[in-house]
């Protein structure tokens, strides 16, 4: 008998989950594959506001449906204390005396194996699986450490999992935005909207500053929180010097880079979602959408006015006769204090002195390095360029 046991938080379980036990479960043969919630992962932090096991568990069943050979497991809900790996090995072995084990793992886990406690133990009672999601760059690690294990006496199997790739914390950015439909099994987004979980029966709408600054930040990689704060607080000071509305600078500011932790196959899934056709430059450069995508969720998810709206979705590339608010957040997002480049101090000079001058510098400072990079240069901002060398004089607006 061949036994597959597939652990993880779940949390919450999406279709690359689903797709993956099943493409184990007929690439291995496996008679059973058992799909197992840890209770406090020892690798990783469950975040905050995460449902209970029972819950994962619930969604887990759900998700599957009727699989007949995949089943679930509360083994490690049931258990006191850390799920260790090792212990649900042991157990299972007590259960199975005459299986073959097969223990799937993700690519992190597996590169972070000989941490795990215990790793010969297991590896003694099991042959590892890895399922590679295609992350790029980590065929070759995933390599080395196989051929380290090997020479521990690990048997190790690496499947090519061609499914769904999306990490749970992506996943869970895309429920606060309203677009995690096509990653999960209906039945499982149902239930999450049902008993309002991961964020999702929040009125992000018009929220207060404070607010609004926990979630933002929430959503970001812990890297971009200084650089949007420091965006946020550059451009309520320029729209005090310059006569702006102050609270829509400062909405805009904290809001620019709201979509920028997803990448771009999530950039274009949110564009799908929300239905929003693509020009030939976005569609080609599926990375600089966040401008796009950030105005998108600003104005239906939480609810901002037109202005805002459109300072976010002209802050990467500018566009032809911005408006005071858009200069605003285009200047702010480039010369906020944590920005250091070489020039960066003749912009914030100008920021203060001549906000056109400033926008202009800014443009010409990025298409310079485009072109330096041989990269795409977005017509938009070639636009913004031209109307400012049209209609430009230093000191005026
Ligand atoms: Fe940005
Ligand atoms: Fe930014």
């Amino acid at each position: 008998m061949k036994i597959g046991i597939y652990g993880g938080t779940f949390n919450p379980p999406h279709v690359g989950h689903i797709q993956g036990a099943r493409y184990a479960l007929q690439t291995l043969g496996l008679d059973l594959l058992l799909m197992i919630p840890a209770q406090i992962a020892p690798h990783k932090q469950i975040p905050e506001g995460s449902p209970s096991g029972e819950v994962r568990l619930r969604m887990l069943q759900l998700g599957l449906g009727e699989e007949e050979k995949i089943q679930t497991s509360d083994l490690e809900l049931r258990r006191e204390g850390t799920s260790y790996t090792y212990l649900t090995v042991n157990q299972l072995r007590e259960q199975y005396p005459e299986a073959e084990i097969y223990l799937l793992i993700g690519t992190d886990m597996f590169l972070s194996f000989s941490q795990w406690k215990y790793p010969e133990k297991i590896m003694e009672k099991t042959t590892l699986v890895v399922l590679y999601r295609g992350e790029r760059g980590e065929r070759e690690a995933i390599e080395e450490k196989k051929q380290e294990l090997e020479k521990q006496g690990g048997k190790i199997l690496v499947l090519d999992n061609p499914v769904v790739s999306i990490s749970s914390t992506d996943l869970r950015r895309m429920l606060v935005f309203g677009c995690a439909d096509p990653f999960l099994p209906p039945a499982v987004g149902e239930y999450i909207r049902e008993n309002r979980l991961y964020g999702t029966g929040e009125n992000y709408r018009n929220l207060p500053m404070e607010k609004l600054e926990k979630v933002v930040v929430s959503l970001l990689k812990p890297n971009r929180v200084k650089h949007v704060l420091g965006c946020r607080d550059t451009a309520v000071a320029l729209a005090k010097r310059w006569g702006a509305d102050e609270t829509d600078a400062g909405r805009a500011g904290i809001l620019h880079d709201i979509t920028k932790a997803l990448d771009g196959g999530l950039q274009l899934t949110l564009c799908r979602e929300y239905g929003t056709m693509l020009d030939t430059f976005s569609a080609q450069n599926p990375k600089t959408l966040h401008a796009l995508t950030g105005s998108l969720v600003a104005e239906r998810i939480f609810g901002e006015n037109p202005a805002v709206v459109s300072a976010i979705r002209s802050h990467t590339t500018g566009k032809a006769n911005m408006n005071l608010l858009e200069k605003i957040i285009y200047v702010a997002d480039y010369m906020e204090p944590n920005r250091s480049f070489p020039g960066v101090e003749k912009l914030r000079e100008l920021a203060f002195t001549d906000i056109d001058g400033a926008l202009r510098l800014g443009l010409e400072m990025t298409l310079a390095l485009l072109k330096e990079q041989n990269r795409m240069i977005s017509p938009e901002s070639r636009q913004a360029l031209d109307y400012l060398k049209q209609n430009h004089r230093a000191g005026a607006l």
